[in-house]
């Protein structure tokens, strides 16, 4: 549903420069910043369609789909290619129930744990023998925004990974507007990891890395695992987040 989004909304969003005075020079990569730009547009839109998709689950489940692309055309004004596109409208459907129900069948959490690689896919910790260490499943696209709990959504994450991450996917939050300074030994702020974390895993996905076809985010997370890369930063700099990105381009 996002992608579906994407190319009919944020995709198609010009950026341009303001020539002469305040250009985007002092980003590290205009680029970078341009289609981080489009992905919010597009999250933005999303976020609002997921929401009266929800709506739609809670009071309207039993009407067909297309009244949801209405409801969507009237409230939120959405282009015709989306709301008068069939399967946009089953998808949105779908992914409103999914979001409103919250269903996670117990047994399919804990077999995908059970399953190896038993470590953390974001910061790769793994249980040693007879350690506490304890993983749960995460879902890569959340819960919460229409991620559907089946096998090929779901990771096994470290309890503080799982818990911390929430439903952030990377350009949801607070992170990508401030800078950073390290402090003197201490960590980056878990926050803006996480946020690394899944710009990594976007753009593996995206193919943009491997020079391939796009993958799905569960083969782009087994790829690229741990996706939380550590960061040499020197104490003295003050990192904007764009500088930061730029370490999530290993390759692979
Ligand atoms: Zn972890």
């Amino acid at each position: 549903m996002f992608l579906m989004l994407h190319e009919q909304v944020g995709h198609n969003i010009d950026i341009v420069e303001n020539k002469g005075d305040g250009t985007f020079e002092y980003l590290v990569s205009p680029e970078r910043f341009k289609e981080y730009a489009r992905l919010s547009a597009s999250m933005e839109v999303f976020q609002r369609c997921i929401r009266r998709a929800k709506e739609f689950a809670a009071n309207e489940g039993h009407r067909k789909p297309e009244a949801l692309g209405q409801a969507l055309r009237s409230e939120l004004d959405l282009p015709a290619e989306l709301y008068g596109d069939a399967q946009f409208c089953a998808v949105a459907k779908r992914a409103g129930a999914i979001a409103y129900e919250k269903s996670r069948p117990a047994g399919l959490m804990k077999s995908v744990t059970q399953k190896e690689p038993r470590q953390c896919y974001l910061c790769g910790e793994a249980p040693a023998t007879g350690a506490p260490l304890k993983l749960s499943a995460d879902h890569l696209w959340p819960l919460s925004l229409g991620g559907e709990t089946m096998e090929e959504n779901l990771l096994s994450a470290c309890a503080n990974c799982n818990n911390e991450r929430g439903h952030i996917c990377l350009w949801t939050f607070e992170a990508a507007h401030s800078s950073h300074k390290k402090e003197t030994g201490k960590e980056l702020r878990w926050t803006l990891r996480v946020s690394l974390a899944m710009s990594r895993l976007m753009l593996v996905a995206s193919g943009k890395l491997t020079k391939g076809p796009r993958m799905t985010l569960k083969q782009a997370a087994q790829l690229a695992s741990p996706l939380a890369l550590p960061l040499k930063l020197n104490d003295e700099h003050r990192y904007l987040y764009f500088e930061l990105l730029r370490h999530t381009e290993v390759p692979l």
